[in-house]
């Protein structure tokens, strides 16, 4: 997956250098607003999926029924807004960090054309004038690659097809 791998490492960049000598950047284990607060089940492309399903894959088989479990009981589309089923409820943590989506990553730290920042807390902080100096990233251009690998499907669609392939994820 190397595209894939070079678009992780481009956000991984553009991220780092915004929380450069910033210390008090909120984003840390443990703050799970995002996750809990989701527009929709996180979407994924397939060359995401194939990498989350090794993160799954490494959880144990309990966990991993759980997951299934919950994605299944959201369904195709859940109320909004929507915590991710992925999500570990009592630590708040991601339990396929390494692996998780391109929109995990730029989750309050990317900008989208005529929607702005997308987390509440940090936008707080832009509106109180903090910040003023920072590059965010571009999510529109994140979009367009991703568009450019091919299907992208929700977190239910992947399951479901695993199930129906009889390889559960
Ligand atoms: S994007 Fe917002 S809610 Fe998510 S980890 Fe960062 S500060 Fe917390
Ligand atoms: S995949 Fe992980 S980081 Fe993304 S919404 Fe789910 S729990 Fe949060």
């Amino acid at each position: 997956m190397p595209q894939l791998a070079e678009l992780h490492a481009g956000i991984a960049a553009r991220v780092e250098a915004i929380r450069q000598g910033r210390p008090d950047w909120p984003c840390a284990r443990g703050c799970d607003r995002c996750c809990r607060q989701l527009a929709d089940l996180p979407r994924l492309t397939r060359v995401e999926w194939l990498l989350l399903k090794e993160g799954l894959a490494a959880l144990s088989p309990e966990r991993r029924e759980e997951i299934r479990q919950a994605v299944a009981t959201l369904g195709g589309k859940p109320p909004r807004p929507v915590t991710c089923p992925l999500l570990e409820q009592t630590t708040g943590a991601c339990p396929v960090y390494l692996q998780r989506p391109v929109a995990c990553r730029t989750y309050g730290f990317y900008l989208q054309r005529g929607l702005g920042l997308y987390c509440g807390d940090i936008k707080a902080r832009v509106a109180a004038g903090t910040w003023a100096d920072v590059v965010w990233g571009n999510q529109d251009a994140v979009d367009r690659l991703l568009a450019g690998q091919g299907e992208n499907r929700s977190l239910a669609e992947w399951f479901a097809d695993e199930d129906m392939a009889g390889g559960k994820a």
